[in-house]
């Protein structure tokens, strides 16, 4: 009896503190967020991680629609020197929750022109100019054409950047430092050329041709104090990917696969959206299966495979372990399918590491 009398009061104790944690809710979280704030923005990934070359997953997804997935986005971290790999939608926004400075951005490289890789490229180049008053604008070098998508966008935002100097003042807002500038390099003509781009303070960055017909479409090789990171980009198998991975650490390889897009397919023929049913089969033709994947890594003797760029979108989580089990069926390294936030370190020392940085 007097145990139940106790256990009654202690209801009524939790109901009553419950009752006044659930009244001063705003308070708290202002509390948790101002705690959280100062750490937000006082954070550097770059500063917190050691010396090596880290591949941070600043975007996984593909032109369909996934909450989960920004679009594609890769920065590399190699040594004190930090690179963006393509910035497809909510790249930058994912940067910044993983504590990416990206007014440090030394060069964003395009894998190729395609809407998906290059509709974040705005709001990149807003951040690089507003978190850091950069006075110089943020540098893309790309495939012919760069310069034209570089041009309208500049155009397209000369108007934004206007407000925000006269509002801000040009000490915040330098004028130099809004929009971009494109540098443009003509992709090899042939599987197997190599093209170096970037050659300084032990970073060397060299492209080449993948198969994405009828883009002009290019992968990287990363190379800094002995380790490296190739990068395929949109491309079915290729010849050359494998070529130019010979060695590599870690290869970063996208993905399609082909039983969900033929459900997908029939999803859309079953519809009646004859077009939506045509694109699905279409796009099987220039990218790559997660068994093909494995077979470029195992034949550049890969030390590790990361899945990107997954085609269909992928919302049940078990569903990238199909993508996995498909590629350890052709290579015998390790196979991970890549979140946002994920970073695959390759510390200056050797082995590799995997940590996730993604904040609320
Ligand atoms: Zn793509
Ligand atoms: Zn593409």
């Amino acid at each position: 009896m007097r145990a139940r009398a106790w256990l009654g009061g202690l209801v009524v104790l939790l109901a009553v503190a419950g009752a006044g944690a659930y009244a001063f809710r705003g308070e708290i979280a202002t509390r948790i967020f101002e705690q959280s704030a100062r750490h937000a923005v006082g954070e550097n990934l770059r500063e917190e991680l050691p010396d090596g070359l880290h591949a941070i997953f600043c975007g996984t997804g593909s032109p369909l629609p996934d909450r989960t997935r920004a679009g594609p986005c890769l920065a590399v971290i190699a040594g004190q020197h930090l690179f963006v790999f393509d910035a497809g939608d909510g790249a930058s926004e994912t940067l910044q929750l993983m504590g990416v400075q990206q007014s440090e951005i030394e060069a964003l490289f395009l894998t190729h022109l395609h809407s998906d890789h290059i509709d974040g490229l705005d709001t990149v180049a807003l951040q690089h100019w507003a978190s850091g008053a950069s006075r110089e604008q943020l540098n893309v070098i790309g495939p012919i054409g760069a310069a034209r998508v570089v041009a309208g966008l500049n155009e397209a935002y000369a108007i934004d950047q206007s407000y925000r100097i006269a509002h801000h003042g040009p000490e915040v807002m330098p004028p130099s430092g809004a929009g971009m500038h494109a540098t443009e390099f003509a992709v090899p003509p042939t599987d197997g050329e190599e093209l170096e781009l970037w050659n300084q303070d032990g970073v060397r960055i060299v492209t080449f041709r993948v198969t994405h017909t009828p883009t002009d479409a290019v992968g990287y090789r990363i190379e800094y104090a002995g380790r490296s990171i190739t990068i395929s980009g949109d491309t079915s198998r290729s010849a050359s990917l494998t070529q130019a991975a010979q060695g590599t650490d870690l290869l970063i390889h996208e993905a399609i696969s082909p039983r969900l897009d033929a459900i997908m397919h029939e999803a859309a023929r079953a519809a009646g959206r004859e077009n939506v049913g045509a694109i699905f089969h279409d796009i099987l033709e220039y990218h790559t299966s997660p068994e093909d994947a494995g077979r470029v890594a195992e034949e550049a003797h890969a030390g590790a495979l990361a899945l990107t760029h997954f085609l269909p979108q992928t919302p049940i989580p078990g569903l990238t372990d199909t993508f996995i089990q498909a590629a350890k069926s052709t290579y015998d390294g390790p196979v991970f399918a890549a979140r946002d936030g994920d970073v695959i370190s390759l510390p200056q020392s050797g082995g590799l590491v995997r940590s996730h940085h993604l904040r609320f």
